[in-house]
């Protein structure tokens, strides 16, 4: 019996300790379980994306580069896309359970992906002759580089007429690439086109004089010269100079006196008038013929304001007929007395390019006009300051 209670007290000791070991276990599961769970909803985490590249000039707020940030605060630098390259955000993360630093870093590819731009025409067109400056036909410009690789593919042929076309391409440090192409049309010049003179010295005379473009007009030794070889912008002109319609009153007076009733026949003639009367005799007579009494349009001394037809009553008006009659060589005697030269002298077509009009004066100043006059034997313009009076096509 004895025996039977020691086996059951050992029995009951075994229950009691077994009874205590799993309420350890139990207390201890439960804590541990209890921290993982704690340190789990309170570790921190913090992750980033992926890398990326983007553009120049991008707004980049590094907030939006964290995929996942969970219990602890984080501070990061800013950084620039004005650059291309690979700029660096640094994020420091302090978690909230340790306080401990934690150090990330992402990189931003900044790229340059706008190609330059290319400014310029599509067609162009040039008369056979011009100087042509391909590059002078395009403005290119880029976001980013300031030197960039410009190709010309194509050529123009300034002697002949026809049409090119020229592709520019230009490309950035980047290799970034933008094309442009210009159709150009070289075309012959046309005798009626208008014209503009650039301002600027353009040569020397054969007597040494300066011969310069100024204000649309040519002048040789400061002397306004049109003829076969020199012509006037389109534009220039608007009536008769003062200093021609009051040198002409004054003769006017002079030649009433001793007779002759005179009267400007034609004095100044627009470019454009100056076309359709050329392009009449054109028609009429052929061009050959026409460039001897004729001036094309732009090289009629009349658009100058400083030539006038001269026309006596009585007497045949703009015309041969009006050759040796007694007002033709009251002319020729006098006009230079009043600054007037007679400009297409008998004998002189080689130097002037037309033959004798006894009508058409050129007002030139009375200083020159009677150095030219030179008694009666006249001297021309082109033959005084060394000048030719030749078209050039
Ligand atoms: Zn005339």
């Amino acid at each position: 019996m004895k025996k039977d209670e020691e086996e059951k007290e050992v029995n009951n000791h075994k229950k009691i300790f077994i009874i205590i070991i799993s309420i350890v276990v139990i207390i201890l599961a439960t804590s541990g379980l209890f921290l993982y769970k704690y340190y789990n909803k309170n570790k921190f985490v913090f992750t980033l994306k992926k890398s990326i590249t983007l553009p120049l000039n991008s707004n980049v707020n590094p907030k939006e580069y964290i995929k996942s940030i969970k219990n602890a605060k984080v501070k990061y630098n800013k950084v620039k896309t004005d650059t291309i390259g690979k700029k660096t955000i640094t994020y420091i993360v302090t978690d909230n359970l340790f306080k401990k630093k934690h150090k990330y870093t992402y990189t931003l590819d900044i790229i340059d992906d706008i190609p330059p731009v290319i400014e310029g025409k599509d067609n162009v067109s040039l008369f056979v002759d011009s100087k042509i400056d391909l590059n002078s036909y395009i403005k290119v410009s880029d976001n980013y580089d300031k030197d960039l690789d410009i190709k010309i593919d194509g050529e123009v042929d300034n002697k002949k007429d026809g049409t090119y076309k020229v592709k520019y391409i230009a490309t950035d440090k980047s290799g970034n690439t933008s094309e442009h192409t210009i159709t150009f049309t070289i075309k012959k010049k046309s005798i009626y086109d208008t014209v503009k003179l650039e301002d600027g010295v353009i040569g020397t005379s054969s007597k040494g004089y300066k011969i310069e473009n100024k204000g649309g007009a040519t002048y040789v030794g400061g002397i306004l010269i049109a003829n076969k070889t020199y012509n006037l912008s389109s534009s220039y002109g608007g009536g008769l100079k003062k200093s021609t319609s009051s040198a002409f009153n004054e003769m006017k007076a002079a030649a009433l006196i001793d007779g002759y009733d005179l009267r400007i026949g034609s004095g100044y003639r627009s470019f454009n008038t100056q076309k359709s009367t050329y392009k009449r005799y054109v028609k009429r007579d052929g061009q050959t013929k026409a460039d001897t009494y004729s001036a094309r349009p732009g090289h009629s001394e009349h658009q100058t304001g400083l030539a006038i037809d001269i026309c006596a009553a009585g007497y045949s008006c703009i015309s041969s007929n009006f050759n040796g009659t007694a007002p033709a060589n009251w002319l020729s005697d006098n006009a230079y007395k009043y600054g007037f030269i007679l400009r297409y002298p008998n004998g002189k077509t080689n130097e002037t390019g037309y033959k004798f009009e006894s009508w058409h004066y050129r007002y030139v100043g009375k200083d020159l006009a009677a150095k030219l006059y030179n008694g009666g034997n006249w001297i021309t313009l082109e033959n005084y300051l060394g000048i030719a009076s030749k078209y050039s096509q």
